[in-house]
């Protein structure tokens, strides 16, 4: 009855009754790992909750200060908290950091000085890293600082390269740069326990040096963070998994006091440090979005798994495939060609609560080295924990799909990318 119902309202918005039972019956069968990660959502949540409690967060951490921002106790009790979660020393948590990739730059650019080096031994860094480091040429970049760059590749089948990864360490390395997500790549994402495995790999040749995980897409996907495996700081976005779609700006980076402290002079600067940098009102957004992130990231979860496993029945390329376990929200689907991305991106649109009105188009983006696609309707602009997908218009024509902020919005919006695909007769249906 509720499911004839439920027919028509999707018929209403445009989903044909064919796509709804060919989704619907693929839905069925993956309910027992929707239960898993219903599990592990339980337990970060739990995490979460007892970080806020043990911290004895309060009424009066809500509201927010300007100006300067001396003496802001919510900011304050909001780091206090992100380093309990991530159960480590210290947090740096603050609207100041505009994305991602300004987190991941501060990072660096704290901890490194003239003459150092940094070693990824997972392979290629994030696009937008690129320029940061200087391996794209850029101004401003680390290169010009002084500081050098290496990477190791990970190999064929996805492992360490542990061979090349010693012989790469060397007096000058002082920071290891590991990326959790495959980003736009098609390398698989690491777990938890590799990343511990590739630390405790490199601090046994070189006990100092520090292990950065750039953990974008990765929070509260397991149920532990690379923090409690041995990485000195984990940084990501707010407008990303922990900032559970409430956060309307931010970054953190969560790691070791002597790692913060130097973060933190160079956020704001030498000598002031932590204590400025006014919360003006987002405390709250950010308290509630974290408080929110593990369901947040669990309904993003199973509709990367519900896209996975219908994409993969039409027969394309999935990275991860239907089956694997999951160690970030990024879905890949490879496409093979720039019709079927631009479909797909055109349903994701059409299902999001903004802008669902407006064509995705191909256009330059800053930081990156071909166009880029992408489909978002967000209420916070740019966050990729809302409904979103983005591809490289490049071969081998993969889009990337990430987020929504519930389950039935996530999967609503991957059965209208399957829907356009099939008015568009881009697939033998
Ligand atoms: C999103 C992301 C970043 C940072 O991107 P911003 O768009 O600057 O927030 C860095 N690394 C990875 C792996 C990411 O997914």
């Amino acid at each position: 009855m509720i499911e004839e119902t439920l027919k028509k309202y999707y018929s209403e918005i445009g989903i044909s009754e064919k796509v709804y039972d060919y989704c619907q019956a693929i839905e069925k069968k993956l309910k027992s790992r929707f239960d898993d990660i219903d599990t592990i959502a339980e337990l970060n949540q739990a995490k979460v909750l007892h970080a806020m409690q043990e911290t004895s967060f309060a009424e009066e951490h809500l509201s927010g200060t300007t100006g300067y921002g001396y003496n802001d106790i919510g900011r304050e009790k909001i780091e206090e908290i992100y380093a309990r979660v991530f159960k480590t020393e210290d947090a740096l948590v603050r609207q100041q950091i505009t994305c991602g990739t300004h987190a991941l730059y501060i990072a660096l650019s704290a901890n490194l000085r003239p003459g150092d080096e940094i070693l990824s031994p997972v392979g290629k860094v994030y696009d937008t890293l690129e320029g940061v480091i200087g391996i794209r040429e850029s101004k401003g970049s680390l290169a010009e600082f002084g500081i050098t760059y290496r990477q190791v590749d990970l190999l064929p089948d996805g492992s360490f390269d542990y061979e090349g990864i010693k012989k790469a360490i060397n007096e000058k390395t002082r920071l290891i740069e590991i990326q959790r997500s495959k980003g736009y790549d098609t390398r698989p994402t690491l777990s938890v326990a590799q990343i511990g495995e590739v630390i405790a790999f490199i601090k046994s040749i070189k006990p100092d040096v520090i292990c950065m995980v750039d953990n974008c897409y990765g929070e509260f996907v397991e149920d532990k963070e690379p923090s409690e495996v041995g990485a000195d700081m984990v940084v990501g976005s707010l407008i990303k998994n922990p900032g559970g779609g409430l956060a309307p700006i931010g970054g953190y980076i969560c790691g070791t006091r002597e790692c913060i402290e130097n973060c933190a002079y160079r956020l704001i600067t030498p000598g002031l440090g932590k204590e400025v940098g006014a919360s003006l009102g987002v405390t709250r957004n950010i308290a509630q979005g974290l408080f929110l992130a593990p369901t947040v990231t669990a309904a993003a979860l199973k509709g990367a798994i519900f896209a996975a496993n219908i994409y993969e029945s039409l027969g394309f390329k999935t990275v991860p495939d239907g089956k694997s376990e999951r160690h970030d929200i990024i879905q890949a689907v490879e496409f093979g060609k720039p019709e079927l991305i631009q479909a797909f991106c055109e349903g994701i649109q059409k299902a999001a609560p903004v802008d669902s009105h407006v064509t995705p188009v191909p256009w330059d983006m800053p930081g990156y080295d071909s166009q880029v696609i992408m489909a978002a309707g967000a209420f916070v602009s740019g966050a990729s924990i809302e409904l979103s997908a983005d591809a490289p218009m490049k071969e081998p024509y993969a889009v990337y799909f990430q987020g929504g902020l519930t389950y039935p919005h996530a999967k609503l919006g991957i059965m209208m990318s399957l829907q356009k695909i099939v008015e568009k007769g881009l697939i033998v249906w």
